[in-house]
């Protein structure tokens, strides 16, 4: 199969371009570094059956020849990169993925769209079923993103009911893994970041609000096995239903780690989601998936790579 990848060389990106490769698909990955990097694909690019693209996805989108699926990942993602770039957050999930949804029913491809269980907001349902609507602030801080992959969802939706389009939507919960960004304010690269260097881990609020941790390479399969399965539209929840308090998980890196770093309590960012695990009971049935990686495994390989990558240039806070 051909796969066009949009922000392919992303976090999560990155990780589903190798996977389609080692699989034998060839890739077209998109993206324009404004949350990746280009390290992340380069040791792809002796592969011919890789091809890079620097472009931005909200600009006229066209790649040569036919074309099987679309796999849309192209936004930014961590809630310091979306309120950095609001607009292009917005038009990402907007622009982005209209010109992405219009490629695929020009190629008559199969359409995945990287959706979030940030759709369900601050959720008033416990755990978090597809069929539960969301409870998102359209007017606060997190909107540019939460109501961008609503729109992304609803204009999915209108293009398989009006043109037909082949189109499949996951809903990612947290995921952590190797070639997230050390400053990108994600809540395991940082603390893995400051575990690694003994500053203390910050901890916004007092810590009880809860996370469900997927490691990538169980994510990547899910994403697989939605490319894999025409017809099913979902949304799907892609997700380790595995919970934790935010203060569990830093107790749980220090652990792993062996850091004697302390703890530092800041301000809890605005509309702070209070909980989030996925039900993936549809997962599980429609598609046979299920993570395998525990949590301390997956931290426990997540810090070796950050290990292994200390002397490379990161990427400094917000940028
Ligand atoms: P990321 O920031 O590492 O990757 C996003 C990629 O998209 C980057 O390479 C960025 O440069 C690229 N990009 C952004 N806007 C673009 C544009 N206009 N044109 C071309 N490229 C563009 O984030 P990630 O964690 O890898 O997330 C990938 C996708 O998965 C996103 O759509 C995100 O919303 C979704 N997701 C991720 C998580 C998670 O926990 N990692 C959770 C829910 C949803
Ligand atoms: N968080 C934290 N310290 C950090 C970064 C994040 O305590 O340095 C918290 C954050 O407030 C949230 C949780 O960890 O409650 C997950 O944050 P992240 O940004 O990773 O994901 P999201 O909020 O998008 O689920």
């Amino acid at each position: 199969m051909k796969v066009l990848v949009t922000g392919g060389s992303g976090f999560v990106g990155s990780h589903l371009c190798e996977a389609l490769l080692l699989r034998g698909d060839s890739v077209w990955c998109l993206d324009n570094f404004c949350t990746g990097e280009p390290e992340n694909t380069a040791h792809l690019s002796a592969d011919p059956r890789f091809r890079l693209l620097r472009a931005d996805v909200t600009s006229a989108l066209d790649i040569p020849g036919p074309v099987d699926v679309v796999a849309h990942l192209a936004s930014p993602a961590s809630p310091p990169d979306y309120h950095r770039l609001p607009l292009e957050t917005l038009s990402a999930g907007g622009r982005g993925t209209e010109n992405a949804l219009r490629l695929a029913q020009r190629r008559g491809a199969r359409f995945v769209l990287a959706s979030t269980s940030e759709v369900y907001g601050d959720p008033e349902t416990h755990p978090q079923p597809e069929s539960y609507w969301g409870n998102v602030n359209p007017v606060g801080p997190r909107s540019v993103y939460d109501e961008a992959k609503r729109y992304a969802e609803a204009m999915a939706m209108a293009y398989r009911r009006s043109l037909g389009v082949d189109v499949g939507i996951v809903r990612i919960f947290n995921t952590y893994g190797p070639r997230m960004r050390p400053y990108d304010g994600r809540v395991v690269s940082t603390f893995v970041r400051e575990a690694l260097a003994g500053s203390p881990l910050t901890v916004y609020g007092d810590g009880s609000q809860t996370r469900s941790f997927c490691y990538v390479d169980d994510l990547v399969r899910g994403i697989t096995a939605m490319i894999d399965h025409p017809g099913l539209s979902g949304p799907v929840n892609l997700g380790n239903p595995a919970e934790r308090t935010v203060r569990e998980l830093a107790d749980l890196v220090l652990a792993i780690t062996g850091s004697r770093s302390g703890i530092e309590y800041r301000p809890l960012p605005v509309d702070d989601p209070t909980r989030r695990r996925p039900v993936i009971t549809r997962a599980r049935e429609q598609l046979g998936w299920e993570p395998l990686v525990p949590v301390d495994d997956g931290l426990r390989r997540t810090a070796d790579w950050f290990i292994a990558h200390s002397s490379s240039p990161w990427r400094g806070p917000g940028t």
